[in-house]
Order: C-alpha cells, then structure tokens, then sequence
C-alpha cells in the first residue's frame, strides 16, 4: 500500500476518538470497523490475551471490569500503571492502542497507509501530558506533525461552516475534560484570546452523580457492591441519561436489583447541582482573561457529548445571556477541525486563507527572590499570551558567583507549587551584591517549544537552552520497548471485529437484563456463537444482522 497525501485529524477523546480525512474541499469522517464514526476510547483484553478497542471493549466494562480500562487519557502525564489481566500498560500505550485502531479503520477506508496526522488535545493540557500523545502516536506508527487544542479545532470546523462569525465562545464538555475558549474570527484570522477549563470536569461526573443517588435511594455504599454490578448500574444509568427523552429520567437497574427509579427534573438539578457549580469559574475566568464581557460574544459554541444535557446548556445560557449552538454534531466537530487543521498545513486550497493562532495556555516564569521572599514564581509569558512569543525580564543576582534558573509552569504564588520544568545554570563574574544582573527571555513557539535565553548583561554572554517538547518523557530504550511490546499484542483481525463486538454486546445485555429478555440474550449468544464456529462468513453476517435489527427494535442499542 502506498503513504497516502490527503490531510488527517484525530480527536483523541476521553471517551470516545474520531479520524477525519479532507478530501475534495470537505471533511469526511471515517467509520470504524463496524460502521460507526465515534470509537469509545476503551480498551479491553480477552481470555486469549487479545486486544479489543471500542465498541467490544465498553461491553467489557460491564462483564469484565478488571480486564477493561476506559477514560485513561486523564492520566496522562501521570505514573499510573494499569493492569489489564496479567499485563500492565501506561495511559500512553492506551491511547497508542486506540490510534493504532484509528490508523487501521483510515487504512482500511482509503486503502493507502497513513502516517502523518494533526491529533487533538485539551486546550489545558499540560506540556508532559501533550508530550505523551506525541509518544503515544509515535507507538502506534503515527507521526503527530501538529497537536492542536480541541476548542480551536471545533472553531476551525464551525468557521468554514459559518464564513462570517467573529467571537466565539467554545463551551467543550466531554467525558472527562472540560474546556473553555474565547475564539476571534476576523479576515481570515483564527486567534485564541482566552483558553481555560477543569481537567477533571465531565460527562462522567454526571453519570457518577445519578449512581451514587440510585446507591442511596438502594440504600446501598458502593463498597457493598460487587465491581461487576457497579459497572452493570453504571453502563445503565449512562445509557439511560444519553436516551433521556424528556425532562426526568428514568433508570431500569439490573439484576439482581429488581427496580425502576425516576428522577425528576428538579431531583436531578439538586444532584447535579454541585457538578454543575464546577462550571461556572472557568466560564468567568475565561471571560475575564479575554477581557470581554458576555456581552461581547457572537456565538456560544457547544462541544461534546455531555453538552447535549439540558441542565449543562441551561448554565451556559444563564451566565452569557444567550443560547448556544449546536449545528454540527458536537461530538464530532473537533475531528473535524483537526482535519480542516491537518489540510491548513498542506494548505488545501478551500482552507489556504485560513491562519490559525494559538495561546499558551498558562504561565511560563522562573523561580526568583523578592526582598526576603524566596522562592516567588516570576512569570515571564503570561497564561493566554498569543504564540509564538517571545518574552524577557531583567533578574538581579545577589552575591552569588553562580545564578541558578528553575523553570516552571502554573498559575500558583510559590514557584514550589507549580510544575517544574527544567533549570540551567549561569556563572556570573564576581561583582558587588546585587549589582549584577542576567537577562532571561524566553521564546514559545506553536509546537510548545520553548528556547530560554540567559544573558550576563556586564559581559553579553549566552546561555541557551531549548527545551525539548518532542516525545521525550522516555528514553529511546523506553520507547523502543514499548513499540515492540504492543508489536506483540493480538488483535482480531478487522473482518472479525463486528461478530467480536456483538457477542460482548449480547454478553453485557445478558448482565444487565432479566426474564424473558434474559432468555432471548441466552438463546441469541448460543445461536450466534455457533455460527460463528460452523457457518459460512456470508450466512454469519446475515445472522448478525438480524440480531443488531432486533436489538435496535427492543431498544437495546
Ligand atoms: P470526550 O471528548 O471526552 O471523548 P465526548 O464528546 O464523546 O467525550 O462526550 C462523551 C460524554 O458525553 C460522555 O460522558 C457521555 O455520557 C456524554 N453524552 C453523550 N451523549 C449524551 C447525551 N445525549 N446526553 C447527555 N450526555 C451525553
Ligand atoms: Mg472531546
């Protein structure tokens, strides 16, 4: 197979990812192997020790919590270690495993291999954490040319789509991330002026919400539960918020808990009601470093899935005084703009005119001394400076021979308390207390690398050091192991992964349903599984798609 040429965007989801090509002035999305466009970020491994990403895996959850691992994209940049069966694998290997499914299901689609891709992030990632899904494309054979924050792709998306807009306010709720961005559109310019958010806000925190009030309304501690009946809970009470039709909802547990629970539209204000309190300091915040005042925003943007609940909406509404948009599928529209971003780069003539701008999206400084003080943090580049910058600041060193620069990022008082990044050593020539002083400039640029410059202002010497934001985090060793371990992993082959995901499917509804269901789901996992082992692939697709119309029918995907 020939490398293809046509632009690719990934949004690497919490919950779920997406891959989009450009082609012929449009994006088009991509489905998986089994139709569909949105892959659940989950990963799963079998009794056989085989891999299975998706669909498949998030039945898993259910029937097989200890071997099924979802949201691991929030531990990026952490040392987490996850333990799937008997094997053990980092957040970014994870994710590695759901792009390497991303990159066969593109593959399969366009018939060429593919290797560069522009990859979507949380505008408030960290730089440890953007440099793991550098790392984690770099395993799954990909070559993430660009990463770009997830709000910024959805306004790319929305600006073609639109042509006139000028300020937007992009409102990104996923699963477990949630992000502000205040977006200037003007001539042909796509400029970030404000980006904020909460790492741990999400989808997820709604539906762990509604669990704990059906625990309690069972009277029940999460403790006294079994994992797989909590997963069983789980996957019903998110299934019944995503199919909620009206303004209640309405749980059906599963066994063994033999009950219907409703809850009503203020009982679920009053639960969500501290989850959705989390929303409003960011919303301010990013306002305020734009300065803007709602007023001054054109367009409220929703993005992601949990923005299509009422009472999220209702927040948003309520602080900026307008209803917000959702004309393009909020779950997909960031795939979409990473595309529209990827062919930006190759400069596709439908998006040529478009030039992107980005911010750092927090405060880049040194540690210094103020009077008694140690220990301050000094910022240099601001939280949402426009990129590439270039900043510098005069520092005074006193009665030392040696000027000591620690580098961190964050937004705390104490540098102590901020990330530590990196710190590089200056001689200065021996001099009077106080007297002598170091220039000290630093330059970001929009792939987050960041060059610190130090210079002896009596003598102009320079020290420079550039620090590196490639996928380092591990050594070449590291790397090379973690390619060749997930080499080795098994996975069904693509033809396979339908039959693959029904039966998980079936087994996941056989947890959660009772009675005659119960005993349709038995006769339809006997039935099908037999197939599989004695029939034809031709008559095997004919079953399955009898079984996914019935379920579809019974209401049960
Ligand atoms: P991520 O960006 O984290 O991958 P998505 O944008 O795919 O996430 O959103 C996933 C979240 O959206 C999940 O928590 C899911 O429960 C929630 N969600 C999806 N559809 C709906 C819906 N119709 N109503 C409420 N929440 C929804
Ligand atoms: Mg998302």
């Amino acid at each position: 197979m020939k490398q293809t040429t046509l632009p690719i965007g990934i949004d690497l989801g919490t919950t779920n990812s997406a891959i989009a090509i450009w082609r012929n002035g449009q994006v088009e999305l991509i489905p998986n192997s089994l139709g569909e466009l949105l892959t659940p970020s989950v990963v799963s491994i079998d009794e056989n020790n085989t891999i299975l990403v998706g669909q498949a895996a998030k039945s898993r959850m259910v029937t097989r919590p200890r071997e099924s691992v979802s949201a691991f994209k929030r531990f990026l940049g952490t040392d987490k270690v996850f333990c799937l069966s008997t094997q053990t694998f980092k957040a970014s290997e994870l994710c590695a495993i759901v792009l390497k499914s991303l990159k066969a299901d593109a593959e399969a689609y366009l018939d060429e291999t593919i290797k560069d891709v522009v990859i979507s992030v949380p505008a408030y990632f960290s730089d440890q954490q953007r440099k793991e899904v550098r790392l984690a494309a770099e395993i799954a054979g990909l070559n993430a040319v660009r990463l770009i924050n997830e709000p910024t792709a959805a306004c790319l998306a929305y600006s073609l789509h639109e042509g006139q807009v000028r300020r937007f306010l992009v409102l990104d709720l996923g699963g477990g991330t949630f992000d502000v961005t205040v977006v200037e559109y003007q001539d042909s310019f796509i400029e970030v002026r404000a980006s904020t958010g909460d790492n741990y806000l999400g989808g997820e925190d709604f539906s762990d919400d509604l669990v704990t009030a059906v625990l309690e309304r069972l009277h029940k501690e999460a403790c006294d539960v079994s994992l797989k009946d909590l997963a069983a809970i789980r996957s019903v009470v998110e299934q019944a918020k995503i199919n909620r039709v009206g303004p209640s909802i309405t749980i059906t547990l599963p066994s063994p808990f033999v009950e219907t629970l409703e809850f009503s539209s203020d009982q679920l204000q009053a639960l969500w009601s501290k989850t959705l309190s989390r929303m409003t300091q960011p919303l301010s915040q990013a306002l305020a470093d734009a300065r803007l005042k709602p007023e001054l925003i054109d367009d409220l943007i929703f993005v992601g899935g949990a923005t299509r609940l009422r009472e999220v909406q209702q927040v948003a509404t309520r602080l900026l005084g307008r209803f917000g948009k959702c004309e393009l599928d909020p779950d997909l529209v960031v795939a979409c703009g990473a595309a529209v971003q990827a062919a930006c780069r190759l400069r596709d003539e439908a998006v040529e005119e478009l030039i992107l701008t980005d911010v750092c999206p927090y405060s880049l400084g040194i540690e210094a001394n103020c009077g008694s003080q140690r220990g301050i943090f000094s910022p240099i580049i601001e939280r949402n400076t426009i990129i590439p910058v270039s900043r510098e600041e005069r520092y005074y060193a006193i009665d030392k021979q040696q000027v000591d620069i620690s580098i961190y990022q964050g937004e705390r008082f104490w540098a102590r308390e901020n990330i530590f990044i990196d710190k590089l050593q200056v001689a200065v020539p021996k001099n009077k207390a106080g007297e002598e002083a170091v220039d000290v400039r630093f330059s970001y640029d929009i792939n987050g690398l960041l060059e610190v410059d130090v210079t002896v202002v009596s003598t102009g010497e320079v020290q420079q050091k550039v620090i590196d934001r490639s996928p380092s985090g591990m050594t070449p060793e590291e790397l090379a192991e973690s390619c060749a371990r997930l080499a080795k992993l098994k996975f069904h082959p693509r033809d396979a992964q339908p039959n693959v995901a029904l039966i998980e499917k079936l087994h996941q509804l056989y947890v959660e349903k009772l009675s005659w269901e119960r005993e349709w789901l038995q006769e339809c996992i006997i039935n099908f599984s037999n197939a599989l082992e004695y029939w034809s692939d031709a008559e095997i697709e004919i079953a399955r798609k009898e079984i996914e119309l019935r379920l579809k029918e019974l209401g049960f995907s």
